[in-house]
């Protein structure tokens, strides 16, 4: 079966400028671009016709920090203790669609509650649900010292999205489980608050000769290896030890940047949340300590993200949907607007980052998130021109067309659900102070 765009203006996920051109489809790929595609298809009986005149055609979003599986929960305690297996599951598809309509044809997701992101790739790409193209983690190796949730941290085992590993077995042991069980990439949360020290921030809480072993038993099989790191320690310690990628990346001294530069390490800066926080936090009730936090950890990574994309340290680009700071569907382009007005990123800079860049975290590199003959056929037909404007990438409304492997996806209004019982974090309201509830007795 043959699809044929013709009349837009192509982006090609390379960085290029738009030019206008066709596009040509045959099953799951691109096979032609520009005249070469008008001359093909003219010696074709069944073809599939969509007509992008004053359409931008690119390549389908990648959203490569994206958590399926945490349904817009509004904190660790939520994901850690109100969720179930099954049902996560079911949720995540659901969520899974929403996605799609706001043009992300694949997601990296790191870490899931019950490691059911894997089943959810599985059953996407075995056609029993419909969903963007999968790469996942399992459950985040964390150390029983805090990890990146302080004391709700257990001493051992599985909670929620993690798994507390002691010494030398159990990571090896945990490693080798998770990759005959299917990941395609090892979480690793390298740093984290320990509760008593939590005033000094993230630290790293592996030792390096820990880190070592984990990517030295996950490379013996061929797995990469991905690392949460907050602070400088935390970096130049997954750097040491050959991580593939690193997510935040952030609060990196001098020596950090230079280990991440001279290694050139796909950094994931994932600072969505924090710019939703940061401009949105005052509207919603957030403490203006926060607020300012978070405006600080975006503000110190300016300079040195600047160094890494100069140095030419490919930026990965992702929003950490699954949080009620950033709910699936609204928030996937963010991430490119952040590149683009702190970092000094260009729009067709920053979709690169979101496209042919991105492959990598699907471990696509070459093959996905260009609009190329011989990649995989995942497009966004989108009304106006985002290589002016990033924001564009934002409004679904704006979506005409998204294409999957090849095929043209319904985009058709999902039906609405109610909240489930059990789901969220239950509370008693606000504090009963004497002196707000009874004014006369003070
Ligand atoms: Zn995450």
């Amino acid at each position: 079966m043959h699809l044929y765009i013709h009349g837009g203006q192509v982006i090609d996920g390379t960085g290029e400028v738009p030019f206008a051109a066709s596009v040509l489809v045959r099953d799951d790929k691109i096979v032609a671009v520009g005249q070469e595609a008008d001359q093909q298809v003219m010696h074709l009986d069944q073809v599939k016709r969509i007509d992008a005149s004053g359409l931008t055609v690119m390549p389908g979003l990648i959203d490569s920090h994206c958590h399926l599986s945490f349904d817009d929960a509004s904190s660790n305690l939520e994901i850690f203790h109100q969720r179930r297996n099954a049902l996560s599951a079911l949720v995540a598809s659901y969520n899974a669609k929403k996605v799609l309509r706001a043009g992300v044809t694949s997601i990296l997701d790191p870490d899931s509650v019950f490691a059911n992101s894997l089943d959810l790739r599985d059953a996407i790409n075995a056609g029993y649900v419909e969903g963007p193209r999968m790469a996942c983690g399992a459950y985040a190796l964390i150390t029983g010292v805090g990890g990146t949730a302080g004391n709700l941290i257990a001493d051992e085992g599985v909670t929620g999205y993690y798994r507390v590993v002691h010494g030398e077995n159990e990571i090896i042991r945990e490693v080798r489980r998770q990759i005959k069980e299917g990941v395609d990439w090892i979480k690793v949360h390298v740093s984290g608050v320990v509760p008593h020290y939590a005033h000094l921030g993230e630290r790293c809480s592996w030792s390096q000769k820990e880190l070592d072993l984990v990517c030295e038993v996950a490379h013996d099989m061929g797995v990469p290896v991905m690392g949460h790191c907050r602070g400088a320690e935390a970096v130049k310690r997954a750097v040491k030890a050959d991580f593939d990628m690193l997510f935040h990346a952030t609060g990196m001294d001098e020596e950090a940047v230079k280990a991440v530069i001279d290694k050139r390490i796909p950094v994931c800066p994932s600072l969505t949340f924090q710019a939703n926080i940061a401009d949105f936090g005052a509207q919603i009730g957030t403490s203006q300590a926060l607020i300012d936090l978070f405006k600080n950890e975006i503000q110190e990574s300016v300079e040195p993200m600047k160094r890494l994309i100069a140095a030419g340290v490919p930026l990965i680009c992702g929003s950490e949907s699954g949080f009620t700071a950033v709910p699936y569907g609204d928030w996937h382009h963010r991430e490119m607007e952040v590149f683009v007005k702190y970092f000094g990123m260009t729009p067709l800079q920053a979709i690169r980052s979101a496209t042919a860049d991105n492959a990598f975290a699907m471990k696509m590199s070459g093959e996905l998130g260009l609009i190329k003959p011989g990649c995989y056929a995942d497009i966004l037909c989108i009304e106006g021109d985002p290589s002016q404007q990033i924001s564009l990438l934002g409004e679904t409304r704006l979506i005409h067309h998204v294409i999957k492997n090849g095929q043209q996806l319904d985009l058709s209004p999902l039906p609405a659900h109610t909240r489930l019982s059990g789901w969220h974090i239950p509370t008693m309201g606000q504090r009963i102070s004497k002196s707000a509830v009874m004014p006369a007795f003070n």
